[in-house]
């Protein structure tokens, strides 16, 4: 019912009761792409043909410079300038065949996905007695040695969260587990998803293997699977597994898209926004990150379509952030022109409605931003008093160098539900939610394309930190 009441609200939007006060033309100005936003199709378009026309788009992979060419493609048509991909290293890691079973105490099936950057087993597979522990700390308190030749579970749930605490709470389970285990003695590691819904579909994403641990077999365990495991443990029986993973990692490029509305007064001052082009394989990575590209995109779009923006608006369709790439190439790209970056930004939490909007330390009392603050009201945003720390991972190096991030927050309750899995797909797409996005980006970019704020934070101000 939710999506119909935000629909009710925000098709009150449109109603020339909050028209601004004519003296205002900066207000007026934001308003205008604020309310084209909430009706417009472009982001939804973006999405629906990227999830048709591309699908699941892995980096490194043959789709990933076919999701390149129908990057360029589509920000040319939308009439962005200077569009060109940044070509970068990565290495192309994909899944093979992949299976697992419990063995014994009888023959059932297990729902799992390897996780990205996974090694392969043998090709006959692995076959071991399981050691379940319900939480990642009953790994850690394992001595060394203790797990040697089993296969390690961890089975800790993750919790849900509206602004997706949750999941970065239990990242260390997939990302370090791993190499947990194998320090231990592990052959194989398997956890369950870092998800919050109730299929049977599993959740992948990327591991980190530590330098001084062996590199073991590691996959995510549907939800479901997982609280089989639990059951079958609490008998006190043994647990034999057979795990079978046939992944392939080879050296290979990936690209970052950019497109530009040019400023028409400061060309070299530049906001840059965007989403990421890459996503897993399961799913047609709608909502990871097909929607972020999409609501960026499109804001920048309706920001600059009224007259070009004093300042240039570049949108960044980043290569390879899911197995960690895109960022450090693009700060490589980009860190010489630090001192022109007005403002980095990323989505990349879904396309739920934004409730908050985060801004470097001290900006929020500046006037232009005065201004967006009242813009955004109407679309149930508010200027958070916590100042943005870090915008996403693909400008976490832009950030840590010091140019001025902004942070929106997304209502993320539903969002683990799907992410990462099979079900990342265009139906998860709310459209009055991913236009209230739109509607807000749209906002902040043409404040802040159109003056002179800048949204530095002041002296001595806390460095900004990787969640
Ligand atoms: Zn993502
Ligand atoms: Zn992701």
């Amino acid at each position: 019912m939710r999506p119909l009441l935000l629909a009710a609200a925000l098709s009150a939007l449109a109603m020339p009761a909050i028209a601004a006060p004519p003296s205002d033309p900066l207000r007026t100005g934001a308003e205008a792409a604020r309310d084209r936003a909430l009706t417009d199709t472009t982001a939804y378009d973006f999405v629906e043909s990227l999830t048709t026309d591309v699908g699941q788009r892995l980096a490194g992979t043959e789709a990933s410079a076919r999701a390149r060419d129908w990057g360029i493609a589509r920000l040319t048509a939308l009439g962005f300038k200077n569009v060109h991909a940044e070509a970068f290293p990565v290495t192309a890691w994909q899944r093979g065949e992949e299976a697992a079973a419990v063995v014994s105490p009888h023959p059932q099936k297990l729902a799992i996905l390897g996780l990205g950057g996974s090694v392969p087993t043998p090709p006959e597979g692995i076959e071991a007695e399981a050691v379940v522990f319900r939480t990642y700390d009953d790994l850690l308190a394992a001595p060394v040695g203790s797990l040697a030749g089993k296969i390690a579970i961890v089975t800790q749930p993750m919790v849900r969260t509206a602004d997706g605490s949750g999941y970065g709470a239990a990242n260390p389970i997939r990302r370090s587990g791993p190499s947990e285990a194998a320090r231990r003695g592990a052959v194989a590691y398997l956890h369950r998803s870092l998800a919050t819904g109730e299929s049977r579909l599993p959740h992948t994403g990327a591991l980190n293997y530590q330098a001084d641990a062996p590199k073991i077999p590691a996959a995510a365990l549907s939800v479901i699977d997982s609280e089989l495991l639990e059951h079958m443990a609490d008998r006190g029986q043994p647990i034999r597994i057979r795990l079978k993973l046939q992944s392939t990692a080879t050296p290979s490029t990936a690209w970052t898209v950019t497109g530009e509305i040019p400023g028409s007064e400061h060309p070299e001052q530049v906001i840059i926004v965007g989403g990421h082009l890459d996503s897993w394989d399961p799913g047609t990575g709608a909502i990871d990150d097909g929607t972020g590209m999409a609501i960026t995109v499109a804001a920048a779009h309706l920001a600059g379509a009224a007259h070009p923006p004093k300042r240039t608006i570049r949108v960044a369709l980043f290569g390879a952030e899911e197995m960690d790439f895109s960022d450090d190439a693009f700060t490589a790209a980009h860190k010489p022109e630090l001192a022109n970056i007005v403002a980095v930004g990323e989505s990349d939490s879904g396309s739920d409605r934004i409730w908050a909007l985060a801004l470097p330390a001290g900006a929020a009392k500046l006037g232009p931003m005065k201004t967006l603050a009242t813009v955004l009201a109407p679309l149930s945003i508010y200027v958070s008093p916590e100042p943005s720390r870090f915008g996403g991972s693909d400008i976490g190096g832009l950030t840590m160098a010091g140019a001025p991030t902004i942070a929106f927050r997304q209502d993320a309750s539903r969002y683990f539900d799907w992410h990462h899995s099979a079900d990342d797909t265009l139906d998860k797409v709310d459209r009055v939610q991913l236009n209230q996005n739109v509607a807000a980006w749209a906002a902040f970019l043409y404040i802040a394309a159109n003056t002179d704020v800048d949204l530095h934070p002041p002296a001595g101000t806390p460095s900004p930190a990787r969640p």
